[in-house]
């Protein structure tokens, strides 16, 4: 799960991308309204945090410039200011959700799992793909009841795997969604981390879950 981070004060958009990064999420982060639209424009981001208060776009008229655009990921308003107006109108232009400054972080980490649940299919909380099984909530991941012990890089990488069981993913996709901007291209990083995924999940078992497409990716399936 890849996020966009649009926060002008830098203390708090490192601290926020920090934790996010420790959870296994990749983080890119823009520090004005104008970075932000072009990042968001350009990456298919599973989730943006928007400031509100932003140089150059602020973060209400962008909100409503990326919903215009067509722009579907979802958007939570990170606001310095919690009268009720304020919150009618975020919701308003679009956004999913608004978290008011300052708040715990455990608290955005739940309003993240809520809205990236949503998109997915309501109530989600464990993805399954065989005797493999993945839980949201506690980050635990277990195969024929046996629990495996990931990375937080690993866990995301699978996670991403388990969304889309059943369907060819490029490495493009998984760089766009596990990694973030500063991802190399040029790199065979994530055959690295595919390799580090199947000694864990797959070694061991006659039935192999992760599977090499040659030329086109990788995909996960019984
Ligand atoms: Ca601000």
């Amino acid at each position: 799960m890849r996020i966009l981070i649009i926060e002008d004060e830098r203390k708090i958009a490192d601290f926020i991308k920090r934790g996010l990064k420790e959870e296994g999420y990749a983080v890119d982060l823009a520090h004005d309204g104008e970075q932000g639209h072009f990042l968001a424009k350009t990456n298919n981001y599973d989730l943006i945090l928007l400031d509100l208060m932003l140089p150059k776009i602020d973060g209400l008229s962008l909100c409503g410039q990326l919903k215009k655009e067509g722009v579907s990921s979802p958007i939570i308003m990170l606001t310095a200011k919690d009268t009720v107006k304020d919150k009618v109108v975020g919701l308003d232009t679009g956004a999913d959700d608004y978290l008011t400054k300052p708040f715990a972080f455990e608290e955005l980490l739940a309003r993240i799992r809520v809205i990236l649940r949503k998109k997915e299919s309501g109530t989600v909380t464990k993805l399954q793909v065989g005797d493999l099984e993945l839980d949201l909530l506690t980050h635990k991941v277990a195969r024929s009841g046996k629990e495996i012990s990931l990375t937080a890089k690993e866990y995301s990488l699978l996670e991403y795997l388990m969304r889309n069981a059943g369907t060819v993913v490029s490495r493009t996709m998984i760089s766009e969604h596990v990694w973030d901007i500063d991802f190399d291209t040029f790199t065979n990083v994530i055959d690295v981390y595919i390799n580090y995924l199947r000694k864990k999940v797959d070694s061991g078992f006659s039935k192999k879950l992760i599977h090499t497409i040659r030329g086109r990716g990788y995909i996960l399936k019984e």
